[in-house]
């Protein structure tokens, strides 16, 4: 497009650390970050925390863990000292750090004094009962609040006056008329700038708000496009006119669709986990995460929706993103997820299966894990799946002898069956336990009656109504774990 600025590509995401990492920042640190690799350009990551009351440290940990894991990672910034104060963030010591807005107080001071100076900023000193009672008396005429103006021309003694004697804030002097701007995803889009009233730009020189601070980054981080979700739009078109009062450049903007429930109401909790760290705890893996979130507003040229992180860079394009609300389906998050993970390798999906081994009562062996990892790699559709599914593996259930029973045969013929099994897998030399030798090995015993034979035997080592099949069991378990397994389903029947 002819209006795409000839700067390098240089995105940002620039969140504020007061709450949890929340998935639809991800969206669109995702939409940044496959932007910038698409391009060649550079992916940026600031920290917006100049409100001092709401960000914690604890939330900039977990903004930074979040994007690691997801493994979107930022391309600049200052680099971190071992002395920062910040022990949650050590991790990244040695690489580079966020940019953070409260170390860059006295970039904001010096545009705040040039718009004071200027006469495009002034103080205000209206008490928070003048303005609410400002804003009544508007609503009740039926007009749409905004601070008057009442202070834009106090007099220099005035201000002087007035400073020493109590707190003020600096208000920008919006300018009349309308805004318009193309933004790379909703087409033209007009703002009427009357309605806004003199904003305000900083608490005081030690504290910029939003607006202001944004657009001095953009500027001197030399942002090239602006890619964030449309509940900031109608911030742009009053940034836009601070950097016009600034003399800055413009960036393009690309305000992406809302991301919305089944029932195409705003994103929430009610309906989903909402934060990145909920997903990672229930066992989503951060390419099915990412993958879902592309497709989230997205969609590639093909009809392809199984795409690796490699291929998301390749395919990725503004143009191809909707206007249209995004709505989150999990149906589609918990395919994807199961897709992702056949597609590990088994060495990998065993290295992130480690964090829910414990709870699935794995006690250290690692060989073990392994045989149990490969019978339930299909079957899983989150790694948290492991710890339900697989169990068995490391505790046999408690269960009742009659799960033993297949149709309507006795506990006797139960117990002979069994007794006959345990003779062949007695002689069995344990080399043999794997599932394709144990097959051929136990097909002249069950040829009779399968069911009869198999499934006394596959609950009996399982503890189960459900679980995989024998022989798969067995391999995993080895020789004299589903001896030991047959004997006490076979002291259950015989006592
Ligand atoms: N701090 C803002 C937020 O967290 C950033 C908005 C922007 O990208 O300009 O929503």
């Amino acid at each position: 497009m002819s209006d795409i600025p000839k700067k390098p590509v240089r995105v940002r995401l620039a969140p504020s650390p007061t709450g949890l990492f929340h998935i639809g920042t991800a969206r669109t640190a995702l939409f940044n970050w496959l932007f910038a690799k698409n391009k060649g350009g550079k992916f940026i990551l600031r920290i917006e925390d100049t409100d001092v009351e709401r960000s914690e440290p604890q939330f900039e940990a977990d903004i930074i863990k979040s994007l690691k894991w997801l493994g979107l990672d930022w391309d600049e910034g200052p680099l971190t000292a071992i002395s920062d104060k910040r022990q949650e963030t050590r991790d990244y010591v040695g690489e580079y750090g966020p940019y953070r807005q409260s170390e860059r107080l006295e970039i904001y001071e010096k545009y705040l004094k040039q718009l004071l100076d200027s006469g495009r900023a002034y103080y205000c000193f209206c008490s928070k009962e003048e303005l609410e009672e400002e804003r009544q008396a508007q609503l009740s005429q039926g007009l749409p609040p905004r601070y008057s103006g009442y202070c834009r021309n106090l007099s220099t003694e005035k201000i002087t006056e007035k400073n020493a004697a109590g707190p003020s804030v600096i208000r920008f002097m919006m300018p009349e008329g309308e805004v318009v701007f193309k933004d790379l995803i909703r087409g033209q889009v007009k703002f009427n700038a009357g309605l806004f009233g003199d904003i305000v730009i900083a608490k005081d020189f030690n504290t910029p708000l939003y607006n202001f601070a944004a657009v001095i980054d953009d500027e001197t981080m030399q942002i090239s496009h602006v890619i964030r979700g449309e509940d900031h739009l109608s911030n742009t078109p009053k940034q836009i006119l601070l950097q016009q009062a600034l003399g800055f450049s413009q960036p393009v903007y690309a305000h992406l669709p809302l991301i919305l429930n089944s029932d195409r109401s705003k994103l929430s909790k009610r309906f989903n986990a909402v934060s990145v760290e909920d997903y990672r705890q229930a066992g989503y893996i951060p390419e099915a995460i990412l993958n879902f979130l592309a497709l989230l507003g997205w969609h590639p040229a093909g009809d392809n929706e199984f795409l690796s992180r490699e291929a998301l860079i390749k395919e990725f394009a503004l143009s191809r993103v909707q206007k249209s609300g995004a709505v989150f389906n999990q149906e589609k998050l918990d395919w994807l997820n199961s897709q992702h993970i056949k597609n590990l390798d088994i060495d990998d999906l065993i290295e992130r299966i480690l964090p829910f081994a414990k709870d699935a009562g794995w006690t250290g062996d690692r060989e073990f894990l392994s045989r149990v990892v490969k019978v339930e790699h299909e079957r899983l559709k989150k790694l948290a799946d492991f710890s339900i599914l697989s169990g068995f593996f490391f505790r046999l259930p408690d269960y009742d002898k009659k799960l033993l029973i297949w149709q309507d045969l006795s506990l006797e013929i139960i117990a002979a069956n069994l007794k006959i099994l345990k003779e062949v897998l007695e002689k069995t030399p344990e080399q043999k336990f794997t599932q394709a030798d144990l097959t051929v090995i136990l097909e002249e015993a069950v040829k009779s009656n399968k069911g009869a034979f198999l499934w006394p035997l596959r609950a009996a080592l399982s503890g189960l109504k459900a679980s995989p099949g024998p022989f798969e069991i067995m391999d995993a378990l080895g020789k004299t774990e589903t001896l030991s397994r047959i004997d006490i389903a076979l002291k259950k029947i015989v006592g």
